[in-house]
């Protein structure tokens, strides 16, 4: 936990947050924090800053917080994921959470076991658990959007086209193509198949709306490989 993420109800005034659970578990094992010290702390989709310890006991800690930077820029980046078998699912989206991902749509493919689709991981609960804990890892306040597609061809021909109308438009795939760009710069649009791969009717579906299939050399890498790769291939850290 690089960052204490404060939420709403968190606040007992407008300066003063009371915590408890994991976070006072952290505060009080990990930092073996006291009375006086300074943690970093951010405001759930606003400011990172920092938080004086006010009083600490078994079952709360209360910090005054002051509020000075921005979070880190979002990734100008839009996710299509075939949805990822539930263990999977979990890092996943913590990982690209942590990468600056801001949004992200799950969708169905040919290759994607209809089971997946019933895992309580899915629930929207559990979804912000695993991205909270992407953004305290990663030091980031800006809880990512993630849109769930449980049917592929009317997403990809209904919904798609207006979605990513205004950005670079990607699908990583391990066969054809061409190798996958460098430092773009540019808004984007990336679809990564499931551990299956996309089957040639989806790579053509998204073909037909703009899509460029791009590689990354002769090795197949598991999803949660590809991920970070193509991330960071697209978008170098300045
Ligand atoms: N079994 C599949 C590969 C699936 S890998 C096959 O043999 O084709 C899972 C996903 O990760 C792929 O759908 C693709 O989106 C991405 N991926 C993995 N390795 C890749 C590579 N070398 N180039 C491009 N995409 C890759």
């Amino acid at each position: 936990m690089n960052l204490i993420v404060l939420q709403e109800h968190d606040f007992i005034s407008p300066n003063r947050v009371q915590l408890g659970g994991r976070q006072l578990e952290h505060i009080a094992q990990v930092h073996r924090a006291e009375p006086g010290q300074r943690l970093r702390v951010g405001l759930l989709n606003g400011q990172i800053g920092s938080g004086e310890i006010i009083a600490l006991n078994a079952h709360s800690v209360e910090l005054e917080v002051t509020f000075a930077i921005d979070p880190p820029q979002a990734l100008p980046l839009t996710l299509i994921l075939a949805l990822p078998r539930p263990k999977m699912l979990k890092r996943v989206i913590q990982h690209l959470t942590a990468l600056g991902v801001k949004k992200l749509i799950l969708v169905n493919s040919y290759r994607v076991e209809k089971s997946y689709w019933q895992t309580p991981w899915l629930q929207e609960d559990k979804l912000f658990e695993q991205c909270l804990l992407g953004l305290e890892q990663a030091v980031d306040t800006q809880m990512p959007e993630i849109l769930l597609r449980k049917r592929f061809k009317p997403f990809v021909e209904d919904e798609l086209p207006e979605l990513c109308a205004e950005s670079r438009k990607l699908v990583a795939h391990p066969v054809g193509g061409s190798a996958c760009p460098v430092d773009i710069k540019q808004p984007t649009t990336l679809a990564i198949g499931p551990e299956g791969g996309f089957i040639n009717y989806e790579v053509e579906k998204l073909q037909e709306v703009g899509f460029q299939s791009v590689h990354l050399g002769p090795r197949i890498l598991r999803v949660e490989t590809a991920l970070p790769v193509l991330i960071s291939r697209l978008f170098p850290a300045s």
